[in-house]
């Protein structure tokens, strides 16, 4: 039987590929990883080759004849194989199709700059010519052997019509290439951001209220994706004047890039700790190994001068650096330290930024010359063909699992990229998960690598050798002498002993106003956003609901709405109880709204704002907030997690928690944990300067364990308390869980659809644990009810079983989401 030379390619579902990989024939040399055009229908599509073999009509199971061929390579945009074989980990832990896992790594914004490109095949094959076709080669010919097809610039139909027939001859080739980008005007004068961030920080502290144009254009260039800018994008970027432009150049703050010799700051020097966890880093970087470590270290304790200490050692071996944060928008410190230090290599990817500017990052990557990538999760797939080292900071952060298809956890695919590129992968927190600080403990016990599973993820059996467990790396205490805030405790049941509670009890009142008077600045933090979580009709209990969830309805004051925090529904309050007819409708509880405006009563002399996701839902009103409370105009700043994470003000030395147990009333194994984790954080914001900081917590469960070991700042006291929580009950690290979740519009289809999947999912009994179906903790979401079956399995255990077992159910009108270790069980 005759075999023909084919290649499966996967197409970029944002192009109208559907999840299944499609197979073509190969006539030109092609490589894996390469970005093909293709046939799709009587469309074409982008797609990436996943594999090349030789197959016969038998392994392909339907005719040679009707085997289409691929259209053309597009040049300067395929992906490294290593990106290919990440997609396929991916597609294979997450349980997702090929296509699914690979979408991420998709070139972004491409279909709208590709140019046709036909060239003459040298030698020319000896095939007789029509007289047009001759006269179209003649053409090319003149044209240097090419014809370029843009938009604008169309090629007639004949001609087209004559350059297919003569392609399927073989005596032109047909590619795609993008369109060149417009080159910045000659003579056009680059700006940057003069490297001395000392001299930053110190306008920002001193002349940032008296100039906020100045402040704030210098604060968005720090969190910009590019080191340099003409005069007109600055000017774009802050919503300046050319006089705020001329200031900063005057000033010395902005510079032009052709001043710039090479100019980096000199770095601080490590401390002991610093300088042990350097080495070991540093040291498998050498020897070109894998070898996965956890950065413990206390907030303020230097985690980020080993990370550049370790990435400065990569970029000397001619290594990449791929640096992970939760979230770019709040990462502007760390991009700016980065900057400092590696100056124009460093790559910001964005995934808000307009699409050119998306690909011509992405270009600058693949090509090499941005050699340290900064982003969030989704930097796990740019187009690093040679990794040096892998950071992913703050660890524990649950945005580093994607909650939709598909749905990997980054520190699984940190680990794949450094067996794959034979570099250390460094996880760092002051607070790490349970599951990580369990395998760290194994490492510290058994030093060597062991021929077992981890204890989290992925089974050995995917890489070819044992899998090395982390290695614990300690910062135990803050770096430049400044010292962990004291945490006071304050009851809140007290409060409703006495009457009516205060929002902010009397000691908190008295430190705030004690720290203003000493011109120090204050975070409020509480978890909740909007005015009052509820509005409840006192005449009939009633409680507005969502019409298309089974949630409550929030009330937003400032615009005067009812608002779902999970669906987009918003209304007007009603005037009266639409149950009872009642009018005595109030709102009930207390979210961030209502806190800045109690606060804004109680200082009037003193700036309040709010960070919430409603205010940074308004293009740029994160870095105004930013910049205005990092120059002293605002005193109080109130938020949610958005205050807690990764921000560096060393004026901030009083952090008031309103109420402990928001996160603490979640119906999830990860609640405690999670709530120690934003205690922790949001308390590591006070006291990072040379003033002492100390942090009030108000709480409804003073004896909580995750509230006095948040006081102590003893992690590893909690940690150990979970540790016991999680082996009595089988969750992780114990027990690998694995999610089944099944909505639908029709209750009853979703009823049916749960219990067919249970009894797909016996016979994989006793290894695996079934339980459920039970209806989610949202039982309605968006219109769709809710179900789900949680599994148990051996730790390491493989997946793939479930998803075999699982294997082209899908029932009509239900879906049914396979979530592998799953973070949001809701
Ligand atoms: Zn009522
Ligand atoms: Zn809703």
């Amino acid at each position: 039987m005759s075999t023909v030379r084919v290649a499966d390619v996967a197409l970029d579902p944002r192009s109208g590929g559907a999840d299944a990989v499609y197979t073509y024939r190969v006539e030109t040399p092609l490589t894996v990883g390469e970005a093909v055009f293709v046939p799709i229908g009587t469309r074409s599509a982008l797609g990436i080759v996943t594999q090349i073999y030789h197959a016969t009509e038998e392994d392909l199971g339907f005719p040679l004849a009707s085997l289409k061929a691929i259209l053309g390579k597009v040049e300067g945009l395929g992906l490294p194989s290593a990106v290919v074989d990440l997609a396929r980990f991916v597609a294979e832990e997450t349980l997702s199709p090929l296509p699914v896992a690979l979408a991420p790594a998709m070139p972004p914004g491409v279909r709208e700059r590709l140019l046709t490109c036909w060239s003459l095949v040298e030698p020319r094959p000896d095939h007789p010519l029509t007289p047009l076709q001759q006269e179209v080669v003649r053409v090319m010919e003149e044209c240097g052997g090419t014809l370029l097809e843009q938009k604008g610039k169309k090629l007639s139909a004949a001609t087209l019509r004559s350059l297919r027939l003569m392609r399927n001859k073989g005596i032109v080739r047909q590619s795609l290439r993008i369109a060149p980008f417009t080159e910045r005007r000659k003579g056009e004068a680059m700006l940057r951001l003069t490297p001395d961030t000392d001299r930053i920080e110190a306008f920002l502290k001193k002349e940032g209220k008296r100039r906020p144009a100045q402040a704030l254009t210098l604060m968005r260039l720090q969190g910009a994706e590019r080191v340099q800018l003409t005069a007109a994008e600055i000017r774009a970027l802050g919503a300046v004047t050319e006089t705020t432009v001329k200031a900063l150049l005057e000033a010395g703050l902005l510079v032009r890039t052709d001043d710039v010799v090479a100019a980096v700051a000199r770095p601080p020097t490590p401390n002991a700790p610093q300088q042990l966890a350097i080495d070991a880093v540093v040291e498998s970087i050498r020897n070109r190994e894998f070898r996965p470590f956890l950065l413990f270290g206390v907030t303020g304790s230097g985690k980020t001068e080993v990370y550049l200490r370790a990435a400065a050692e990569a970029l000397r071996e001619g290594r990449q650096v791929l640096y992970l944060v939760p979230e770019i928008a709040l990462a502007a410190q760390a991009i700016a330290r980065l900057r400092e230090r590696f100056g124009r290599g460093v790559a910001v990817l964005h995934s808000d930024l307009p699409p050119t500017e998306r690909l011509q990052n992405w270009l600058r990557i693949r090509e090499g010359e941005a050699s340290v990538v900064i982003g969030a999760r989704s930097a796990l797939f740019a187009p690093l063909g040679n990794l040096g080292l892998v950071v992913v900071d703050e660890e524990h952060e649950s945005s580093y699992k994607q909650e939709s298809a598909p749905r990997y956890h980054a520190k699984e695919i940190a680990r794949f990229l450094g067996r794959r590129h034979r570099c250390p992968v460094v996880l760092g927190s002051a607070t790490p998960s349970v599951e990580t600080f369990f395998e760290a403990e194994l490492g510290e016990a058994e030093p060597l690598p062991q021929g077992r599973p981890t204890a989290i993820g992925a089974p050995a059996a995917v890489a070819e050798e044992p899998e090395p467990l982390l290695t614990l790396l300690t910062l135990p205490h803050r770096a430049a002498s400044a010292r962990l805030p004291e945490v006071f405790i304050e009851d809140l049941t007290e409060g409703y002993r006495g009457g009516k509670p205060a929002l902010l009890c009397e000691d908190l009142q008295q430190r705030i106003e004690a720290t203003l008077g000493r011109r120090e600045q204050v975070i409020l933090f509480l978890n909740r956003r909007a005015y009052a979580p509820f509005v409840i009709c006192r005449d009939c209990g009633n409680q507005m609901q969502c019409p298309n969830c089974a949630v409550s309805l929030s009330y937003h004051r400032r615009d005067r709405k009812l608002r779902c925090h999970h669906c987009d529904y918003q209304t007007a309050p009603p005037e009266n109880c639409p149950k009872c007819d009642g009018l005595r409708l109030a709102p009930f509880g207390v979210g961030t709204e209502k806190v800045e405006e109690t606060v804004a009563a109680m200082f009037p002399q003193t700036r309040v704002a709010r960070l919430d996701r409603d205010v940074a839902r308004r293009k740029g009103a994160l870095e105004e907030t930013l910049a205005a409370f990092r120059s002293g105009e605002i005193g109080i700043l109130v938020g949610t997690q958005m205050v807690a994470k990764g921000l560096d003000f060393p004026n901030v030395t009083l952090v008031g928690v309103i109420a402990a147990d928001v996160s603490l009333n979640i119906p999830d194994f990860r609640s405690s944990e999670r709530t120690f984790q934003l205690l922790s954080q949001v308390a590591g914001r006070a006291g990072r300067g040379q003033a002492a900081g100390s942090v009030v917590i108000q709480t409804f469960n003073p004896g909580h364990p995750s509230v006095i070991t948040a006081q102590r700042h003893d992690y590893v006291a909690l940690y150990e308390a979970l540790l016991r929580e999680r082996r009595e009950a089988g969750y992780p690290p114990f027990q690998r869980l694995v999610n089944v979740l099944l909505s639908g519009e029709s209750r009853t289809a979703v009823f049916s659809a749960s219990d067919e999947v249970r009894r797909r999912l016996a016979a994989l009994q006793p290894e695996v644990q079934l339980l459920g179906p039970v209806d989610c903790a949202v039982e309605r979401l968006q219109n769709r009810w809710r179900r789900h079956m949680l599994l148990k399995m051996p730790a390491g255990a493989s997946v793939a079983p479930i998803g075999d077992a699982l294997l082209g159910y899908a029932p009509k009108g239900v879906q049914v989401v396979v979530d592998v270790d799953p973070y949001n069980l809701m």
